[in-house]
């Protein structure tokens, strides 16, 4: 029995279990959420067709605030199909993939896709698709499919999807495929029906052209069921390397009517990724304190020296890359031959093997780069692709300069730069928050992704400078790790950490085309006439050589950040004096800066961060 007041109290604790419920459940509509998809497959390859059979039990976690009346799915394989929307693409774009087409002697340019005979075209056809059981209904367009579900998928509940499919591996066009030109049989890449992404911008449902991806974490556990004298490189860690080939010195292989099972595990990852041939060879390495690193190559002696020499320079790389921009986290990376480049996934890239030795390097270390920016951090490469290849080449060549012990200027890639300003000037410059499939040119697509992508993180050290850059990626890696953040989110980490206000950057910088131009007008009675020439705010670092020898750092803040940058540490300011001014209003084209001695010369931003469209203005000599 209970007395009135032991029912009050009571009352009032129930009150406050419902007050925590409500508040947790629709405080979760508003804060950060993401989709899981947990995939075990077992597939049995036959090598003479090129084709294999799969079966897959995907575990997917609906964490978003929405009940899911339908899924969809990537069906990748299928745009290896004359008429597909690859296909047209091909055709009609004006500067194709040079991988992707023909050029017969009349110099007339054909889509590789659109000869595909019967028995080299790619499918992924599915037998049969069930939720808890229960035969589900679908509709396959293009590479997408859309599956209508049984019952609703409620936020919080998770459904297991059993899907039975049948796929042939195309002949290699793009990134996957059979025989390469280099010999390796399969490159496994975009291989298996993908649970496509949903976050708080909806479903990406981009069809397949060509372009890169976007996907929900997972664990995926894989076998593999292939004739036993094959070699296969994956995602993950080998779970059996006592009873395959190649790994294990002395292994007994274990193999069933002429066929091995590969078990392959990998934790925390949005795409798997494999390849396989007789002639692979497996050397590994390992990292004191990090992860096991597995270099798989075809028994060729033309590259064996290449890539035994490039093996300590990648292990260095991960060490770089895990001091500077985050741990790297996974217990396990594979660099594969295999593919038509160079091409990211989970934990594994597939690369091309016959490379001079710094060519070698240099997409080892931008694939690996991409374990950051692109696989933890899951960045949405349908819409980011920016954000995504330009960081990775950032952090690529910053560690190439220090681990082959080269000067490091102020602005570690002036190239970038060149590439980017040639790109603006040439008319076909689009936003880079355009679709990435939407470009009217690859070049332009090009450009944007690795060079201005890139060219946006050099000059945001310019802008908040250089300590306060580092330390924004490292506070990136602790509030995004195994997320999928945006150009936002970056963005807001940087204010974070420098305390500056860079939503007209980001603005500015990613959804227009415009361009930076400032100049040195002259210097009138002690007077610097400075004038934006540009509909482009920037904060102006002024370097000042007076006739007495002496110099002096003006720093002017522009308006919108709402703060100052501390002095930074370049050789060029060295006994400069450094005084801040008033910020420069966006909103007024001129700014003079008054001095007390007579000026022999006057630079703007001498570190040469400052995408400046033309720099020929930006220095006055008297
Ligand atoms: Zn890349």
């Amino acid at each position: 029995m209970f007395t009135p007041n032991e029912i009050i109290m009571k009352k009032t604790l129930l009150f406050l279990i419902f007050q925590l419920f409500f508040l947790t459940a629709f405080g979760q509509n508003l804060e950060y959420w993401q989709q899981r998809a947990d995939y075990e497959m077992e597939i049995d390859v036959d090598d003479s067709k090129f084709q294999y059979d799969g079966k897959m039990k995907l575990t997917y976690a609906n964490h978003s605030p929405d009940e899911l009346k339908k899924v969809y799915f990537h069906l990748y394989y299928n745009a290896f199909q004359p008429g597909s929307a690859m296909d047209h693409r091909l055709r009609n774009i004006k500067d194709p993939d040079s991988r992707m087409v023909l050029k017969d002697e009349s110099g007339k340019i054909q889509s590789r896709i659109e000869i595909l005979s019967e028995e080299n075209i790619g499918f992924q056809k599915i037998n049969s698709i069930k939720q808890n059981r229960k035969s589900l209904n679908y509709k396959i367009s293009g590479t997408i499919m859309e599956v209508s579900l049984a019952e609703g998928l409620k936020p919080g509940q998770k459904a297991v999807f059993e899907l039975d499919w049948k796929a042939q591996v195309p002949e290699i066009i793009r990134r996957g495929g059979k025989n390469t030109k280099e010999g390796v049989d399969f490159s496994m890449t975009q291989w298996y029906p993908k649970m496509a992404h949903y976050d708080r911008f909806g479903w990406h449902l981009d069809e397949y052209i060509g372009r890169e991806f976007v996907a929900p974490f997972g664990n995926f556990d894989v076998k593999i069921n292939i004739q036993k004298d094959y070699i296969i490189g994956a995602s993950g860690k080998l779970q059996n390397p006592n009873e395959v080939k190649g790994y294990v010195a002395g292994a007994k292989v274990k193999a069933t009517k002429g066929k091995a099972t590969w078990h392959f595990i990998a934790e925390n990852i949005h795409d798997f990724a494999w390849a396989a041939d007789k002639e692979f060879l497996v050397n590994k390495q390992r990292i004191a304190n990090g992860p096991e690193v597995y270099f798989v190559r075809m028994n060729d002696d033309s590259i064996a020296e290449n890539w035994k020499k490039a093996e300590i320079p990648t292990l260095k790389f991960i060490e770089y890359m895990s001091k500077h921009f985050g741990k790297y986290p996974w217990s396990t990376y594979t660099i594969v031959q295999g593919g038509d480049g160079g091409m990211e996934y989970g934990t594994v890239t597939l690369i091309t093997g016959k490379r001079s030795f710094e060519s070698l390097v240099g997409v080892i270390y931008h694939e690996i780069a991409h374990s950051w920016f692109q696989h933890m951090f899951a960045i949405n490469e349908t819409v980011d692709e920016w954000m995504d290849e330009g960081f990775t080449s950032y952090a690529e060549n910053l560690a190439y300069l220090e681990i082959f012990n080269q000067k490091r200027e102020p602005n570690p890639n002036m190239a970038a730069y060149e590439s980017y300003f040639n790109l603006a000037k040439s008319g076909v410059e689009e936003p880079m928050s355009l679709l990435a499939d939407y470009y009217n040119y690859n070049y332009a697509y090009g450009v944007q992704a690795y060079n201005k992508g890139q060219v946006y993180v050099i000059q945001l050290g310019y802008i908040i400078g250089e300590e306060n850059l580092k330390n924004t990626f490292l506070k990136f890696y602790e509030e995004w790790k195994f997320k999928h953040p945006t150009p936002e989110d970056f963005r807001r980490t940087a204010e974070k950490v420098s305390g500056l206000n860079l939503k007209w950057y980001e603005n500015l910088f990613v959804n227009t085309t415009r361009v930076v131009d400032y100049s040195v007008q002259g210097v009138v009675n002690n007077e610097i006439q400075l004038k934006n020439l540009s509909n482009f705010p920037m904060p102006i670092d002024l370097l000042v050589e007076y006739a007495d020898g002496t110099k002096e750092l003006f720093y002017i803040p522009n308006l919108e950040l709402r703060g100052e940058k501390p002095a930074e540490d370049f050789e060029w300011y060295k006994d400069a004096k450094r005084t801040v001014l008033e910020p420069w209003k966006w909103s007024a084209p001129e700014y003079s800066v008054k001095v007390s001695k007579e000026v022999k010369k006057v630079i703007i931003d001498p570190t040469l961060r400052l995408a400046d469209i033309d720099y020929s203005n930006n220095i006055y000599n008297k």
